[in-house]
């Protein structure tokens, strides 16, 4: 695409956008109605903070130094074909701005109207010289005279940037689409092209304001997106026959023998919702259909335990549990405390991750086989080929939204066996609760609301980089009182850091900090890169309290569980997603201790007076800043992941990134019930006729139906 060089192409990869397809899909956040354009005389009437194209040549550009800043102030003044004036102010001049405002040719100025003693004036506008075509309306512009689409932004890709990008993307793209939806559904439906929809939802004929779309308003290219979404995911459900099946399984209907003692050791009393979800689960073993549950929980709510605990019916009948966690330091740890807690009993526990040496592994497998190993915890590793059960009575998946959806299909109870192994889910990335009765159809939902008693929430701060000292000393305050803290980085090191200079580096702060601010403390790192016995080396000696400050990636980011830590630093905070970071922040204040969370970032704080403004144009920009603030004021796992959701879409609860595959960008599941019962019914009724999609007018249902069940399967395969 013309004026996509590096940067900008790294920005929108960034933005998810590599393809044609990912940038036809990058759908505005709203629109604004430019259809009008008038002048300056107009504007008398107008009311102040409206949208506004206002037609003008220009009279005059003043450049303004301003008192000890290297920028300029840039003040302009045009004239309207009626006469009136208009001002427009820039506060920080850019680049080429100034050579750009030719005086006495012709613009259009775009921005929200100010009033300056009733004078109108626009602050930091957008704007376009008219030369003799644009003026003549032979070519509509991209920017006005219509409806014009508003996008989620960045320092890096302007809004004008972004817009005219797509513009071209359609122009380039539309053409060669296929409709997936047949003409017969599409008549039958009433719902327009997918050509037409694409345009329509980028430069729509017709305003609307998204935020009052209801289900009796759907603008037409929302109703065929939102129809599209349901129809292809019900169709992947019915094709993908494994979900919505009832395997048989082993019944569990065990003694509370072993229940009994693991609990005893427990230093504390299960909370109510533990037990609630631990009810659950023994009631579902104790039928011959396969359980296919998922325990949803806030970070630090204790479904560690819960899996555990009900491991213990299995384990009493003679059969095999295992746990699978999605990162090797998690299934460590894990198996450290499993390990612990059966000591006193004749339970055998096994530890299987990929980068166990060579004899190690098939040892531990041929343990498995042979049935010698009743409780096996491990990462992916425990769904290879090679991996054989004895006698597999229950699956635990840790961490479930890091997997894919259907880990169900990898274990089997028994070689030969139609047995399916019973198997519970745990999360703390909760699946809202229409979402997981479409989706999974069958899968049963614990909830664990409360924190174990005592905890107290967490305080988190947003500082910028300048600040970062404070958190230094807040490191050496607390670890002084005995307490531990973690650093967060989002590279390993710096030969990671081309065309990132700008973030950190684990491996390079780690000796910045060791000779510098946090000398006197012992400090250490792991991340993802580091062989595997020095990790555990490292993570015992955190664990051990001997060392004070743990730098580290996200591989922390799940499960570890170190009470006597209280800060988390995070650096480029920005960087990350918000339920990440909440992950992050649940590694501290499992203790009694109050714990900090501080997540460093340097990102532009929103500015008090300009807070409206960005530097080139009048459309608010993303802030990071805002966006990390939602943490100081939410401790809530469900409230962070649902404003996470609204950002970016519900695609990654299924866990399946890959393009394609079925996602709900645009459909609401409360508003748009009755679409998702028509297009269930469309999906049904054609794979009535034809299973397999063999007729010709389902060819391109095929196609991409074929791909979308290909990729989840190799998704599952690579884990
Ligand atoms: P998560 O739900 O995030 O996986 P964990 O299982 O790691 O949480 O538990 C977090 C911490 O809470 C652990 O240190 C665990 O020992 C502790 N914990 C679990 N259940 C309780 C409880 N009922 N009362 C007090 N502490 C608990
Ligand atoms: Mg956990």
């Amino acid at each position: 695409m013309k004026g996509v060089g590096p940067k900008r192409a790294q920005e929108f990869q960034r933005k998810g956008i590599q393809s044609l397809e990912d940038a036809l899909y990058y759908f505005p956040l709203r629109y604004e109605d430019r259809t009008r354009i008038c002048g300056p005389k107009d504007l008398y009437k107008v009311e102040e903070g409206t949208s506004i194209s206002v037609l003008a040549t220009i009279q005059s550009v003043r450049e303004i130094p301003l008192k000890g800043k290297k920028s300029r102030l840039i003040e302009l003044v045009a004239i309207g074909d009626d006469g009136g004036l208009l001002s427009c102010t820039w506060f920080q001049s850019y680049k080429g701005l100034k050579e750009k405002l030719e005086i006495g040719k012709k613009f259009i100025f775009q921005g929200k109207l100010k009033k300056f003693r009733g004078a109108p004036q626009i602050i930091h506008p957008e704007f376009e010289l008219q030369t003799a075509s644009t003026s003549k309306k032979q070519k509509k512009s991209i920017h006005w005279g219509r409806v014009v689409p508003i996008y989620s932004r960045s320092e890096i890709l302007s809004q004008k940037f972004i817009r005219e990008t797509l513009f071209h993307c359609l122009e380039i793209a539309v053409p060669q689409l296929n409709d997936l939806l047949p003409d017969q559904v599409r008549e039958k439906h009433q719902l327009i092209s997918i050509q037409d929809a694409f345009k329509e939802i980028h430069f729509p004929s017709n305003y609307f304001a998204i935020d009052q779309i209801s289900s009796n308003n759907l603008p037409p290219a929302y109703r065929r997106f939102i129809f599209e979404e349901f129809f292809k995911f019900q169709l992947i459900l019915k094709m993908d026959r494994t979900k919505i099946k009832k395997l048989p399984a082993q019944s569990f209907s065990g003694k509370n023998e072993l229940f009994e003692l693991i609990k005893a050791q427990l230093p504390f009393e299960l909370t109510q919702g533990q037990k609630q979800a631990i009810e659950e689960i023994r009631k579902d073993v104790a039928e011959p259909i396969a359980m296919n549950r998922i325990v949803q929980g806030d970070v630090g709510s204790g479904k560690t335990l819960v899996a555990i605990l009900s491991a213990c019916n299995i384990l009493d009948q003679n059969a095999q549990v295992a746990l699978m966690a999605p990162t090797e330091i998690l299934a460590e740890q894990h198996y450290r405390l499993v390990q612990s807690l059966f000591e006193n009993s004749s339970i055998r526990v096994a530890l299987l991750t990929g980068s166990l040496p060579k004899k190690e592994k098939e040892k531990i497998q041929l343990g498995i086989r042979e049935g010698h190993y009743h409780f096996v915890v491990g990462t992916h590793a425990l769904i290879q080929a090679s991996v054989q059960w004895n006698n597999l009575g229950l699956v635990i998946i840790d961490e479930q939204h890091r997997f894919g959806v259907n880990q169900r299909t990898q274990f089997l109870a028994q070689p030969g066996s139609n047995l399916s192994p019973h198997m519970v889910t745990m999360t703390a990335t909760p699946i809202p609760r229409s979402l997981a009765l479409t989706v999974f159809g069958e899968l049963q939902v614990s909830t664990i609301t409360e924190l174990p008693a005592g905890r107290s929430p967490i305080k988190t701060k947003v500082i910028a980089g300048s600040e970062r000292n404070k958190l230094y000393n807040l490191i050496k305050k607390e670890v002084s009182t005995g307490r531990q803290a973690y650093l967060v980085y989002p590279l390993v090191s710096e030969s990671e850091s081309e065309g990132f200079e700008h973030l950190k580096s684990v491996e390079k702060e780690f000796v910045r900090l060791k000779n510098g601010p946090l000398a006197e403390l012992n400090i250490a790192f792991v991340h993802g890169k580091l062989p595997n016995e020095e990790r555990l080396k490292i993570m015992n000696e955190f664990k051990e309290g001997k060392v004070h400050v743990l730098l580290s990636t996200t591989v922390i980011e799940v499960g570890v569980d170190v009470p006597n830590a209280t800060v988390m630093g995070i650096e480029n905070a920005e960087r990350f997603g918000l339920s990440q970071l909440h992950q992050l922040r649940g590694r501290i204040g499992r203790g009694k201790h109050q714990g900090y969370c501080v997540l460093v970032t340097d990102s532009k704080p929103p500015s008090t007076s300009q807070a409206n403004f960005d530097l080139e144009e009048g459309v608010e920009e993303e802030s990071p800043w805002v966006r990390l603030q939602k943490l100081e004021i939410s401790t809530s796992g469900f409230e962070i992941s649902e404003f996470d959701l609204k950002l970016r879409g519900p695609g990654d609860f299924f866990g399946t990134k890959q393009s394609g595959s079925p996602t709900f960008r645009l459909a609401d599941l409360v508003r748009d019930i009755d679409l998702l019962e028509n297009a269930r019914n469309a999906a049904d009724l054609i794979l009535q006729d034809d299973p397999n999609l063999s007729n010709a007018e389902h060819t391109n249902l095929k196609k991409w139906s074929s791909k979308v069940l290909e990729a989840a399967s190799k998704n599952l395969k690579s884990g």
